[in-house]
């Protein structure tokens, strides 16, 4: 049976070349990069040389990027970090659709006295940038709106936001974790003061993050040991992982745009094919500011649950953007933030493309898609 990864947002395969890059990196050139010696040295020119090129990938200076395990712990950096760092400043902007990285220690700062106000999002996913200006006080620490959300893949109107932040004392936090690598992000272009990424969603490898900080933004340390990254972040540097990392990246630099052009292309027409072909079908999020890969799909009269399991049996890998406790799929908060029609909130199907995606691929999902949906709606 061919076998269909329709879960890119999820993870992404590492190219045969990022890890090629790697691999010198774990017996060979295996030093620590604090090391003063030869050995030491050479780890250190590759991680330096993957900082850059990750700095100049999102317009950003070297000494601004702080390598982590994950995007998790690199907005749990953030978090935590500005908090200590500006400790009179207890007023949060959030947005509700946020991923778990930065919703759980955004509650943890509410539970621990400061008050947090949550910004809706309209029916297709968007934060309203008036909202946020009217919100904005002087003892607000950050408001944090994500890139493009991971579940319906709707880009929010980031640059805007980022325009009304910088005319306030609070810092901008954004989590590009589903953008960088897959449409333009540049730090000056969106006002960031912080932004977080990770390599598994563009092609690197697993366990490897970025947090960039805004030259002159104070965040205190969060993981404390030994001074690595410039004493912002101990712990002996993964050395492989960011060598991955910055390989990855040379990849997206060649490719990005072209990528993107075929993903909304293929994105397009089977959006367009899936809404011919059944009915009480609704595509969520946003129609035109929307990632190039993602295909979120209400489908009324069946559920979660049973659609991913016809659609695995089938060989074909999706998600539904949701938390998935004891094999009971619960309405995400995401979905929930999107206040549809309650036929609408059951069967929620996302598939996310890939660089390896191909219209044969498509054209076996819907097919599966159509037959699956028919059945079980019997
Ligand atoms: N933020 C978003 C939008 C994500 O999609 C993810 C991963 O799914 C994360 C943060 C967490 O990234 P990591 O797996 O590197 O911790």
């Amino acid at each position: 049976m061919q076998k269909i990864y329709l879960d890119h947002a999820a993870t992404t395969p590492v190219e045969p070349q990022v890890v090629e890059a790697m691999i010198p990196y774990f017996s060979q050139n295996f030093g620590n990069s604090s090391s003063p010696h030869f050995y030491g040295q050479q780890a250190r020119h590759a991680v330096e040389d993957a900082r850059d090129r990750l700095a100049r990938f999102i317009g950003a200076e070297s000494k601004e990027i702080v390598f982590t395990s994950s995007a998790t712990e690199a907005s749990n950096h953030a978090i935590f970090g500005l908090a200590k760092a500006y400790p009179q400043k207890k007023h949060i902007l959030c947005s509700s659709i946020e991923h778990h990285a930065v919703l759980e220690p955004v509650q943890e700062l509410e539970s621990q006295g400061y008050k947090i106000e949550w910004l809706d999002v309209d029916e297709f996913g968007q934060v309203d940038p008036t909202q946020i200006k009217n919100l904005l006080k002087n003892e607000t620490l950050f408001v944090a709106v994500m890139h493009a959300n991971n579940e319906i893949g709707t880009i929010q109107p980031i640059e805007e936001i980022g325009k009304v932040v910088k005319e306030s004392d609070a810092f901008f936090l954004v989590d590009a974790v589903q953008t960088v690598g897959h449409i333009p992000v540049n730090v000056n272009d969106l006002n960031a003061d912080l932004l977080t990424l990770s390599a598994h969603k563009f092609y690197g490898p697993k366990g490897v993050g970025g947090l960039y900080v805004r030259d002159g933004v104070k965040i205190d340390r969060f993981i404390l040991g030994g001074d690595q990254e410039r004493s912002m972040r101990a712990s002996t540097v993964n050395v492989p992982g960011i060598v991955g990392l910055g390989e990855a990246l040379k990849l997206c630099e060649q490719q990005m745009e072209i990528e993107a052009e075929t993903q909304i292309s293929l994105r397009d027409q089977f959006m367009k094919n899936i809404s011919s072909q059944l009915d009480d079908v609704k595509i969520n999020g946003h129609q035109i500011n929307r990632l190039p890969n993602n295909i979120h799909l209400s489908i009324a009269r069946v559920t979660s649950e049973t659609l991913l399991l016809n659609l695995d049996m089938a060989g074909i890998a999706a998600a539904a953007g949701s938390a998935c406790t004891s094999g009971v799929i619960e309405l995400s908060h995401v979905v929930k933030a999107l206040n549809l029609d309650k036929k609408y909130t059951e069967g929620v199907l996302r598939l996310t493309l890939g660089r390896s995606t191909t219209e044969q691929e498509l054209d076996v999902c819907l097919e599966q898609l159509v037959e699956i949906v028919t059945r079980l709606r019997k």
